[in-house]
């Protein structure tokens, strides 16, 4: 997929457009620090512009909102994206509803968000449902009939997950169940899954007796769990409890290195986009 985004890169280069992506950074959250970090990275080895813009916790709403006014207007960025979570005196929804629906690679503007639900194809799919998504249609893993069950109904993941799921086209057709914290035995739930989506933030929930013999698991999670052997201390670990499930699934992305890099590749993805459409307005 970076190949190919490689050479749509190339192709707008030659129309005189380099893609151009802003990360907005509030705070000093460690785990935010390393996705803007390993975003711009991405973005130097695709050829795309990016400028990543670092606020102290203390910035005001007012200051953001400015700053996001001001990206709006910016002819060299196409895509804007503000890592969450922002510090707890900021409202997310007004910076969120803030960023030009037209520059809303995060597809968390309400525009975006009704035009994925219907299925326009204008609208930006949020990156981690929509790498998802990409993860079973070029694993060649047939979503036309098949029960998906999603675990979690964020509005980053779990909903719009339902939403491309549902969809008419490839990677769409499926049966969908979107299960929470209230549902009720949630074991039986999930063991209707063909396909087993889990999103939740919580280490190794889904255990190996929750899964049907066969099933495609797409684990979400990225959780930092105690970990006094390693450097750091820590080690990251899935929803999933991988080494159980992983006898029982059919097949299943690991943590790290699953969702998280195809999340990375369809923001770059969505922000090409944002370029190509911005040619073409
Ligand atoms: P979130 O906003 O905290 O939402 C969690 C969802 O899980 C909520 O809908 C919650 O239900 C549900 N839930 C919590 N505990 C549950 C339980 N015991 N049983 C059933 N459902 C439960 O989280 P998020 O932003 O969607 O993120 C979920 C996980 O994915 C996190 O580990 C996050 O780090 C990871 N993530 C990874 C990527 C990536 O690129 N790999 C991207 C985004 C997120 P209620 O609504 O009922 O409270």
């Amino acid at each position: 997929m970076r190949a190919d985004l490689a050479a749509e890169i190339r192709r707008l280069g030659a129309e005189g457009v380099t893609p151009g992506l802003a990360a907005v950074l509030v705070g000093d959250n460690p785990a935010s620090a390393t996705y803007v970090r390993m975003k711009g990275k991405a973005c130097d080895e695709a050829g795309l512009y990016h400028e990543t813009i670092r606020l102290s916790r203390d910035t005001t709403e007012g200051e953001l909102l400015g700053l996001v006014e001001r990206l709006n207007a910016d002819h060299k960025i196409h895509g804007i994206l503000v890592q969450l979570p922002l510090p707890k005196h900021i409202d997310t929804g007004h910076v969120l509803h803030r960023v030009s629906p037209a520059k809303d690679v995060d597809g968390f503007h309400p525009e975006n968000v009704g035009k994925v639900s219907i299925g326009d194809a204008t609208g930006f799919r949020p990156a981690t449902p929509y790498g998802v998504q990409q993860l079973l249609v070029r694993s060649q893993i047939e979503t036309k009939g098949s029960h998906a069950v999603i675990v979690g109904r964020s509005n980053i993941v779990g909903r719009p997950m339902a939403a491309l799921l549902l969809q008419d086209g490839p990677g769409g057709n499926a049966t969908v169940t979107v299960s929470h914290s209230r549902t009720r035995d949630m074991k039986s739930v999930t063991r209707l899954a063909d396909i087993l989506i889990v999103a939740i933030g919580k280490p190794e929930f889904i255990t190996g007796d929750m899964i049907k013999p066969g099933a495609v698991v797409v684990d979400v999670g990225v959780n930092r769990v105690e970990d006094p052997s390693t450097k750091k201390g820590y080690r990251l670990v899935g929803d999933v409890k991988f080494a159980e499930a992983k006898e029982v699934a059919g097949a299943i992305t690991p943590v790290p290195g699953g969702v998280g890099p195809m999340t990375i590749t369809m923001l770059l993805y969505n922000t090409v986009q944002a370029a190509r459409q911005w040619v073409k307005a």
